[in-house]
């Protein structure tokens, strides 16, 4: 197989989107794309590993790196009690010296500024709900978020699907198999180059 360049895949979605489950079964359809691991302020959740999901670090930690210019981008995360979460810059590099496929799984306005911080390197895709009833649904069939939080995300969501158009692409996520094979296909078109 020819060898390509390094591409960062970039994905973002409002939460109640579902990206996740479609990352996952992107991630095992292309064994050779990595998961590009953040610094993060927020506590580790018990099955998570250091260096493998996030780099936990302190408050104070993370505004050095944002000092020493070690971050492309980083935002505090409103609906994640205002922890902050930076993509590293050598990450990022390092992956694409070695013409390793990164996937970035960010929050949207961070999504928007690695496209523009890697414009040739990167390819951005935005997963959209069906539609604001599906989010509400899914929120509350989640049941991580109480009414009050289900409130505050459903009232964002417009300015959200409004950013999201900046993407690349946008993947409407009403039929699971349908969005993850559209995911594929972008990725044979931009990444593979079949
Ligand atoms: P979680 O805490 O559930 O792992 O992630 C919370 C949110 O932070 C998700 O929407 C995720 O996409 C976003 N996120 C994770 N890492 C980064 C990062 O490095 N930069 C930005 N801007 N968002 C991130």
């Amino acid at each position: 197989m020819m060898r390509n360049n390094g591409k960062l895949i970039i994905v973002a979605g409002p939460s109640g989107s579902g990206k996740g489950t479609i990352e996952n079964a992107v991630m095992e359809r292309f064994p050779d794309i990595h998961f590009s691991v953040s610094v993060t302020t927020r506590p580790r959740r018990k099955y998570e590993i250091e260096g493998e999901h996030y780099y936990f670090i302190s408050k104070a930690e993370f505004h050095k790196r944002i000092e020493q210019g070690e971050l492309v981008e980083w935002q505090e995360v409103y609906s994640k009690n205002g922890h902050l979460y930076g993509t590293l810059r050598s990450y990022i590099d390092n992956a694409l010296e070695t013409g390793q496929h990164l996937l970035l799984d960010l929050d949207i306005k961070g999504g928007i500024n690695v496209k523009k911080a890697y414009p040739e390197s990167s390819v951005s895709i935005f997963i959209e709900p069906p539609s604001l009833e599906a989010v509400e649904q899914r929120l509350i069939n989640r049941g991580t978020d109480n009414p009050d939080q289900i409130k505050i995300r459903m009232e964002r969501m417009p300015e959200e699907m409004e950013l999201g158009q900046q993407f690349d692409y946008q993947i409407v996520n009403s039929d699971l198999n349908e969005a993850i094979n559209r995911f594929k296909k972008i990725l044979e078109k931009d990444v593979y180059h079949q």
